[in-house]
């Protein structure tokens, strides 16, 4: 029911968030300041080689200068990325494999952590150089509350990060920050943390460029997220 509403919404949305230039979604949205019509940067900027016209309403731009009159339109941008399921990760995967297609992209050595060495720390993973070219957030990964869980012969405290506020990619997911959690905290086999922001438990799949949009609704960062031991099913 709930998935019915969201398909019909983004159905209605599309005459708003679509390119009528390339008839996809807006990558880089730009818009025209003249006109306030947005495109796809590429396709405007294509587009104005052979003419000096807003595509969709005709009116002259300006005389031998249009490209003065496009701005880029975050907020649009993130509206896009907001609604559309996948299309940023997409577009993010597009972009990396355009970068290593010309040859941009350096593969660090075995063991080489110098490329990018917050991720690569925190992550531990042999493919954090993906994330270098990526956007950045900064966020407070806090303790939600304390908590004490009684182990066989003993007890398990749930601590607080010796480092809490953490600058990483915003295609980092939950689950990455899990992982790095479950090292950095040395929480017990059979316990499972679970993270929240504003409230909202958040789902392993999710990136945190998702959680600033849609729990932290674009707010100034560092964005504030908590973690917590998960009650037993
Ligand atoms: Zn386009
Ligand atoms: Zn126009």
């Amino acid at each position: 029911m709930e998935e019915q509403a969201l398909k019909i919404k983004i159905c209605e949305m599309n005459p708003h968030i679509v390119c009528s230039l390339c008839a996809g979604y807006f990558i880089d949205a730009t818009t025209v300041t003249e006109c306030l019509h947005t495109f796809c940067k590429s396709c405007i900027v294509k587009h104005l080689q052979s003419s000096h016209s807003c595509p969709q309403c005709g009116l002259k731009i300006h005389e031998t200068q249009p490209i003065f009159h496009l701005r880029p339109d975050r907020t649009m941008q993130d509206i896009v990325f907001k609604l559309v399921p996948g299309l940023f990760e997409g577009e993010e995967k597009r972009k990396e494999e355009f970068h290593r297609s010309r040859g941009l992209i350096v593969l660090p050595k075995e063991g080489d952590g110098k490329i990018w060495p917050k991720v690569s720390c925190m992550l531990n993973n042999p493919k954090a150089y993906q994330y270098k070219y990526d956007e950045q957030i900064c966020l407070c990964l806090d303790r939600y509350s304390p908590q004490k869980v009684d182990l066989h012969g003993g007890h398990y405290d749930l601590p607080i990060l010796e480092r809490k506020f953490i600058r990483c990619s915003i295609r980092v997911l939950v689950c990455h920050l899990k992982t790095m959690l479950n090292k950095k905290l040395t929480v017990p086999a059979g316990l499972k943390l679970e993270i929240v922001c504003e409230e909202e438990d958040l789902a392993d799949e999710m990136s945190l460029k998702q959680i600033f949009l849609v729990c932290w609704d674009n707010r100034p960062t560092p964005m504030m997220m908590f973690y917590r031991l998960k009650s037993p099913d």
